[in-house]
């Protein structure tokens, strides 16, 4: 029902760190049960001594602890609620920040399938329902158990009749209690569920909304909002009628004890067993017992959103990445040669059908510029995935530098070689911090050499703030030209040994593009280079040529001797053009 030891693994590890912190609210949490407890005993002494008539001087020291002893109870509450919030929201930030880590670590597998809204959900929604269970529900589930079980003890000794009758309703509600908890669970997990899914749904809405409104899909789009709303209504529904039904129950109590009270109170105050401070005593005593059950009812309804939130948060702990990394070999300085032997990749290892690269076989000496030909969907950015491992090959190996990649250090395989892709992401930041990957320790005159280098120094000109210029995020307000400069710098302030381009199909208008030529020559100096081309420009400068068709190498070879042989496919390419063909 309660799953105890997953609570439990999460409370050991993220409360450790603070221990001390814990063992002071204890403490306070004890002394103000205590003081809660002492009060209505003033009462009583008062009372009695009242009505058998002692003078008002000996009764005014009586009243003057009853107040201080409530205003020190007040503010030991207010500390023991600060130091609980400041555990739990310690300890569950360091969550955050653990799952945080945990899923920029995953392989692009997950991230491809998992949409960005419902991540933010669960690294979000999910923990902020834990911070709950870890503060608040601390203090009120332990802190009222003890408070109610004093209450109870306290009842029992004023008499037993009381106290075993109200102890005996308490027990029977909490039973009842705990298992409504029970079934309704799974209802508030449904309703977790289907949140996440609104909000991935919202997330992915907002992302697409100029290609959602340019295609008109705007009414499917509705329909599909309205769908998941449709579905989500009746669960909230279920989910407060669970609400509903602990609340009856927890209000039935009351009122029952309060019968009970008045009943055996007046019986025993006529028998004489109990004195009139007494019968008030037991009254105080049920009125406050009502509080921490209520708590306690209010506290199990965040326990189930927890428990869901839980079972959530350990899943996505457990959903390990493919890519394991298994060494912390580091590669050479300099160009590296690349590999892939024997090949063969899907993108979906369940389903196994569509064999994205079928047994593809090629050597890239160290320092080479090579140029990868295809149709679109002919497997080139794939090959470019695989180069710096966001995806492991299920058959053969790629190599980088003499090593499999997977026996590289994954940070220094991604920092040795670089990529380009097709379409570039800019950061909502300054183009500066576009450049550096907010790595505030690149010094300015490294940056403005890699600048001057690729010849950007006069188009950096133009803009408004020059480096300081803020960027929208996506593709930055820039041309896909102007953007792909950008990623040439970024990749040339790292200085890797290879570079892979994937060229954006866009034309360009003539200035930007003489600019990235400019630049790619630069880029290429001195370093191993796969150049995926749509352009004829682009593909002068390689000296091997690598014709990719459906997935496999259907013609490889020098890139003279294949455009001076007119059998080959490439001088066929060059023929025809291009663009005709593998547009
Ligand atoms: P283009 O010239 O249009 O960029 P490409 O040669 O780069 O094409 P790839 O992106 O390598 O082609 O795609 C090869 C095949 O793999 C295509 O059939 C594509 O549908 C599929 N594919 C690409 N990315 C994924 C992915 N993340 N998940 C599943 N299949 C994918
Ligand atoms: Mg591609």
């Amino acid at each position: 029902m309660i799953p105890v030891r997953a609570y439990f693994t999460l409370f050991t590890g993220y409360l450790r760190p603070h221990r001390r912190t814990g063992v002071l609210l204890a403490a306070i949490m004890l002394a103000t049960i205590a003081l809660q407890l002492a009060n209505p005993q003033l009462i009583r002494i008062f009372i009695d001594e009242a009505i058998a008539g002692t003078a008002v001087g000996s009764l005014v020291p009586l009243a003057i602890a009853f107040m201080v002893i409530a205003v020190l109870h007040q503010l030991l509450m207010v500390w023991a609620t600060y130091l609980a919030e400041q555990i739990g929201w310690s300890a569950t930030n360091q969550l955050r920040a653990d799952l945080t880590d945990h899923v920029l670590h995953l392989d692009m597998g997950f991230h491809k399938s998992t949409s960005p809204g419902a991540l933010i959900e669960r690294i979000d929604g999910d923990v902020t329902a834990l911070s709950n269970f870890f503060s608040s529900m601390i203090i009120k589930i332990i802190g009222n158990g003890v408070l109610l079980v004093g209450i109870l003890v306290l009842l029992w000794i004023e008499s037993w009749i009381v106290g075993l009758s109200i102890t005996t309703l308490i027990l029977v509600t909490f039973l009842g209690l705990f298992r409504l908890h029970g079934v309704t669970v799974p209802w508030q997990k449904d309703i977790r569920a289907t949140s996440a899914e609104m909000y991935g749904f919202i997330g992915e809405q907002i992302d697409g909304t100029e290609d959602v409104e340019a295609n008109g899909a705007t009414g499917y789009m509705l329909s599909r909002f309205d769908d998941i709303q449709r579905r989500w209504l009746p669960q909230v529904v279920l989910g407060w009628t669970g609400w509903a039904l602990m609340w009856v129950s927890s209000m039935a109590l009351y009122f029952a004890s309060l019968m009970v009270a008045y009943l055996l109170g007046s019986w025993l105050f006529g028998v004489g067993t109990l004195t009139i401070g007494s019968v008030y005593i037991v009254f105080q005593y049920i009125e406050m017992a009502h509080r921490p059950i209520e708590q306690i009812r209010e506290e199990l309804i965040d326990l189930q959103k927890a428990g869901a939130s839980i079972d959530r948060v350990q899943e996505l702990m457990d959903t390990r990445t493919r890519l394991v990394q298994r060494s912390n070999a580091t590669l050479a300085m300099g160009p590296l040669d690349v590999t892939f032997q024997d090949v063969t990749f899907t993108y979906d290892d369940e389903a196994g059908d569509e064999i994205v690269l079928d047994d593809v076989s090629f050597v890239i000496p160290s320092g080479r510029v090579v140029g990868l030909l295809g149709r679109t969907g002919s497997g080139k950015s794939t090959i470019a995935r695989l180069i710096t491992r966001l995806h492991e090959p299920q058959v053969g190996s790629v190599s980088v530098g003499g090593r499999a990649t997977w026996d590289v250090d994954m940070t220094d395989l991604r920092r040795r070689v670089a990529m380009v892709t097709q379409d570039v992401q800019l950061f909502r930041a300054t183009i500066r911090e576009n450049l550096t990957f907010f790595d505030p320790d690149v010094p300015d005159d490294r940056l403005f050499e890699a600048i001057e280098r690729l010849e950007l120094d006069s188009w950096l000109a133009t803009l408004p703030d020059g480096l300081d210029t803020v960027l929208d995020s996506g593709s930055g307000g820039l041309s896909a030209g102007q953007a792909q400069l950008l990623a040439f710098t970024r990749v040339f302030l790292r200085d890797p040994g290879v570079v892979v381009l994937d060229e954006a199909s866009s034309r360009l208008d003539p200035a930007t593009e003489a600019l990235l030529e400019r630049a790619v020559d630069h880029l290429l100096e001195d370093r191993t280079a796969i150049l995926i081309a749509h352009r004829l420009e682009t593909i002068t400068r390689a000296d091997d040529i690598i014709i990719l068709d459906e997935g496999r190498i259907i013609e490889q070879g020098q890139r003279t001797r294949l455009a001076g042989d007119p059998n080959s496919k490439f001088s066929k390419l060059l023929a025809t053009g291009m663009e005709e063909v593998l547009a």
